[in-house]
């Protein structure tokens, strides 16, 4: 149950004077639906309305503020130009410009022979001084009411800027004093106001400074929304753990069979990241383990051996992967290691004619690993006894899907990633998972060459591929999707494989997401099988594809991509013995973040220095793909800027929780608030009521 002091921050916009219907639709897309929405919406300018020239001295594009006469409306002599109204401070005389305006509107905000104070930007057109559309025109016995400074709110058309902080400060109106949740000492070495006063200090601000992250205000909102989403975390991994699990060893027979047939030794990166697995298992607590390793690290090996420990125990095991693609590839890759060490393997994807078959013999206890995508978490799917979960290149699962997942019974869960998350990251969207990683690479890998070069020279770039698929090597041609305009990108990347085809006279593969899976899997299997040369593909491929032969990685639009979608591009290739490149197409001019984030990945083949770079660049949000995991957003923090308070905030809330696990101390009461406050209330589920 929410908190009632929290009440009032819960209410509609629409409950605010002066929010209609329409309004209420601008300001939910801009902020959210609900107050609370409006007050952790933070200005993201300032106008400063202190510059009161004499109108003769005003600088041109400032801001100003006068007292001045209303002299005589100029109503437009001509339909389509705008209506003026002349007014004087008695040093000069200048024009206010309305556009669409009503003559008689103007005519009561602005009698003539009145006096009026006005603020807005100072224009000139051809020497005559104008101000179009003043930001306020009151009478100067009102002038007090004028704010000096002003809070600019991120906006979106239709909503004007006055209209958006009238509504923030309708909103802060009704923001009741919550108690603190913040540890006193903590806040006295930082110098944060309380929460009340931080909000309200952040949505004042005077100056560009004011809007900085770094300000205590800032710092302390920030803070505040870190603690709440660790403690969630905590909160939850807490009650993940509390499920007993169970002590999984195998006696290694299976997986001496498998090794036997690996055509490879595996590296020590590989084996430690195993023993950590392993130790995990063997022990009676519940493993949430994290493991991390770039694009074509070897993780799937290291997870194939995991899966067989719990064959060897007896128990059967489940691997998860984002898309059929993957599910099919995984399959192929780990049958024969599964049938040299005689575990049964299947596949789950939802559109199997076998479903009741396979379902039936998992019940049984007939099928060791499964493997399949999200659909292997339905409800109908039951295992006779699940020991270990592996979930592949999760970046691709929302927070939820994965929670719930790790909700189901009491398996070990093994999470790998590709995405080399920076710690940050990983602490954020993780919690305290513990974390192997796989650092570099199996041996014998090639360096890919990365080169940058613009759309121009796509003739040249033609020619060479057409050399080298002539000597047999294999390429893809990604194609960039944008959301927006799925209809046109997927029409681009049609008519591009028209043209390769045509140009190249070879037969050209073709994959993106509209695409029946069948179809997609034939197309895949085809280059796979080297029938088809050159693919064109969306970015379907983006992820964990495994193609040895293929060698070279043509992307254009590389400027729409981000760094970590790029080095996992990049990453599809290189895979063999060969030597593979990488071109990174751009189309028209390069931006400054674009150039350094093509520069970056000419410079370094580490995903971990990649990731930070893309930190750096793109902003937390986007790297763990916002739109899968929205989860991973955050209002107020900005985990480049707030690392230490993220520190600051995991350490907190594993403090508070080791003593007062169920939140129920006077201080832990209040925290209850701050998750319910952010909006963590999933975490508050897991908590005993009072
Ligand atoms: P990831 O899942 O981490 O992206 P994969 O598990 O797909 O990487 O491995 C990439 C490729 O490297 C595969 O073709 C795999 O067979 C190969 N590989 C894995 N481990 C080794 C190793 N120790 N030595 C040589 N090749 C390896
Ligand atoms: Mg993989």
């Amino acid at each position: 149950m929410r908190p009632p002091i929290l009440f009032p921050l819960f209410a509609d916009i629409r409950t605010l004077p002066g929010v209609g219907p329409k309004l209420e639709k601008l300001i939910a897309k801009v902020a959210g639906p609900l107050l609370r929405d409006l007050v952790l919406d933070l200005p993201v300018g300032v106008i400063d309305r202190s510059y009161r020239p004499r109108l003769a001295e005003a600088e041109t594009g400032r801001i100003a503020t006068a007292e001045v006469n209303v002299l005589e409306h100029l109503p437009p002599k001509v339909k389509h130009l705008p209506y003026k109204v002349r007014v004087s401070d008695n040093s000069a005389v200048m024009d206010l410009v309305f556009f669409h305006a009503r003559a008689d509107w103007l005519k009561q905000m602005l009698p003539p022979g009145s006096r009026r104070v006005i603020s807005g930007r100072i224009e000139r057109f051809k020497e005559q001084l104008q101000m179009a559309h003043p930001d306020h025109v009151v009478a100067p016995e009102e002038a007090a009411s004028l704010p000096q400074h002003e809070a600019v709110y991120s906006l979106t058309e239709g909503l004007p800027s006055r209209v958006m902080a009238k509504a923030v400060r309708a909103a802060l109106e009704r923001l009741p004093v919550l108690p603190e949740w913040q540890d006193a000492a903590f806040r006295k070495t930082r110098g944060f106001e309380d929460f009340h006063a931080a909000l309200m200090t952040a949505h004042a601000p005077v100056h560009e400074a004011d809007l900085s992250p770094q300000t205590p205000a800032r710092q302390r909102l920030a803070y505040d929304e870190l603690l709440a989403n660790q403690l969630a975390l905590t909160l939850i991994r807490a009650h993940l753990r509390q499920d007993k699990g169970r002590s999984i060893t195998g006696d290694g027979r299976l997986k001496a069979k498998a090794i036997a047939t690996l055509p490879f030794a595996l590296t020590d990166a590989q084996l430690g990241a195993l023993a950590e697995i392993e130790a995990d298992m063997k022990s009676p607590k519940r493993m949430l383990r994290l493991l991390q390793g770039d694009v074509g690290s070897g993780k799937t090996v290291v997870s194939l051996l995991a899966m067989l420990g719990a064959a060897e125990a007896g128990l059967q095991a489940a691997l998860m992967a984002p898309t059929e693609l993957l599910v099919r590839q995984h399959c192929a890759t780990l049958e024969p290691f599964c049938a040299a060490a005689g575990v049964k393997l299947a596949a789950l994807t939802g559109r199997e004619k076998a479903r009741e078959r396979i379902l039936t013999d998992l019940k049984a206890g007939k099928i060791d690993v499964l493997i399949g995508t999200h659909a292997l978490f339905s409800e109908d799917v039951d295992f006779r006894d699940l020991g270990l979960v592996v979930v592949d290149e999760q970046h691709r699962f929302g927070v939820t899907q994965r929670m719930s997942l790790q909700g189901k019974g009491r398996a070990d869960v093994l999470v790998m990633t590709a995405t080399p998350i920076p710690r940050t990251l990983a602490l954020t969207a993780y919690g305290d998972m513990d974390v192997s990683k796989i650092a570099g690479r199996p041996p014998g890998r090639q360096e890919v060459e990365t080169r940058v070069m613009s759309a121009d020279r796509l003739d040249e770039l033609i020619h060479h591929l057409r050399l080298a698929l002539d000597r047999g090597e294999r390429a893809y041609w990604v194609c960039p999707l944008v959301e927006e305009s799925e209809k046109i990108d997927l029409a681009a990347a049609e008519e591009r494989a028209a043209m390769l085809q045509a140009t190249l006279g070879l037969p050209v593969g073709l994959v993106h997401g509209k695409l029946k899976a069948a179809e997609r899997d034939s197309a895949m299997a085809a280059f796979k099988a080297g029938e088809t040369r050159l693919l064109v593909a969306t970015t379907v491929i983006e992820v964990g594809v495994d193609v040895p032969e293929a060698t070279i990685m043509v992307v254009e639009h590389a400027e729409r991509f981000g760094l970590a979608q790029l080095h996992q591009l990049r990453g599809r290739v290189g895979r063999g013995k060969a030597k593979s490149s990488c071109l990174l197409v751009y189309h028209g001019a390069l931006g400054e973040t674009a150039k350094t984030r093509l520069q970056t990945l000419r410079e370094t083949d580490d995903g971990f220095v990649i990731a930070e770079k893309d930190l750096e660049l793109r902003g937390p949000g986007e790297m763990l793909g916002r739109r899968q995991s929205g989860e991973a957003e955050f209002r107020l923090a900005d985990l480049a800027a707030h690392r230490d308070l993220l520190a600051a905030a995991h350490d907190d809330a594993r403090l508070v929780l080791a003593q007062d696990p169920q939140l129920q101390s006077t201080r832990g009461q209040v925290l209850r608030v701050l998750l319910y406050l952010f909006g963590r209330d999933e975490a508050v589920r897991y908590l005993r009521t009072g």
